[in-house]
């Protein structure tokens, strides 16, 4: 699935070519992947000639502004991809649901073999409607685009805090996680309380700030949150400059189809029975409600 590493590098992508593209036209021809609309035509006439005026990413969304006070929204969901084309003569991957036709040529197209993600546009709300109710985790950063962009986007009003869009020092970090008797790597892949996170790079984070999954987040030392504070932007840091992670069994690609490779550097995710770089004891891999997490039990105390 993809995650925050793997979103943001599709949006850094999309921002160098789609900013100023007008949409001519968007073509449905899977209605589930536009399911908050109640026809594919409304979603149509939403975007349909209107351009694309900035690309931005809160946790595991993409938040194209339009030039109508909108937003379009996209999800990945499980197995979603966002991938250019010439025009129509470039073959079509199987399971592409929507089409993007740009005025100025070149294609944008939404594939998705499990459609569990999802494209929407959002109305931002006017000055007299009812304010937005915005998450309280999301309350206690103290700069970035995060606040204005769930604003503006009702829909993500509740996404916990974005590593990036969102500033926090870590003492902030350290109150939300004294608040919390759950497993730590519940409480990093919580979207409610941090934005962005999943198994992969939760494994990952977890591993870099010396950490096991199962510790309850209450129980950390100052020492030890000041740690995990760090690791979360430092992984992250480093997964996006190497463009994400492509794993064998998903699909995950840039809008050029060029797959990550962060997965080269994994320290503990995947790497079942594997020595670990640090202290070259096997890793090891448990399942936690039918998903694997994956440690050393030397290193992550
Ligand atoms: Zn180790």
């Amino acid at each position: 699935m993809p995650e925050l590493a793997e979103v943001e590098t599709v949006r850094a992508s999309l921002a160098r070519d789609l900013i100023g593209k007008k949409i001519k036209s968007a073509a449905v021809t899977n209605g589930r992947a536009v399911r908050r609309h109640k026809t594919a035509k409304d979603f149509r006439a939403m975007v349909e000639g209107h351009s694309i005026k900035s690309v931005q990413r809160l946790g595991k969304n993409l938040v194209l502004g339009l030039d109508n006070s909108t937003h379009l929204v996209i999800h990945l969901g499980m197995s979603g991809q966002l991938l250019r084309a010439k025009g129509p003569k470039d073959p079509k991957p199987k399971h592409t649901h929507v089409v993007f036709t740009f005025v100025q040529g070149g294609e944008l197209r939404y594939v998705d073999p499990r459609t569990f993600g999802e494209l929407y546009v959002s109305k931002t709300p006017a000055e007299s409607d009812p304010p937005v109710e915005i998450s309280k985790f999301a309350r206690l950063s103290i700069g970035g685009d995060g606040l204005a962009l769930r604003r503006a986007v009702p829909e993500l009003a509740h996404l916990g805090l974005d590593p990036f869009e969102d500033q926090i020092g870590w003492d902030r970090f350290a109150a939300i996680l004294r608040s919390r008797s759950t497993p730590l790597k519940a409480v990093l892949t919580d979207q409610d309380i941090l934005a962005g996170i999943g198994n992969i790079y939760a494994d990952e984070i977890l591993f870099s700030a010396g950490l096991r999954f199962d510790r309850p987040a209450e129980s950390l030392s100052t020492i030890e949150i000041r740690r995990l504070h760090r690791a979360i932007t430092e992984v992250l840091t480093e997964a996006i400059k190497h463009g994400g992670s492509t794993l064998d069994d998903e699909q995950f690609v840039d809008p050029d189809a060029k797959p990550g490779n962060f997965q080269q550097f994994h320290q503990v995710y995947n790497r079942e029975g594997q020595a670990c770089y640090q202290c070259r004891q096997a890793i090891r891999r448990e399942s936690v409600r039918g998903r694997s997490t994956y440690y050393c039990e030397k290193c992550q105390a």
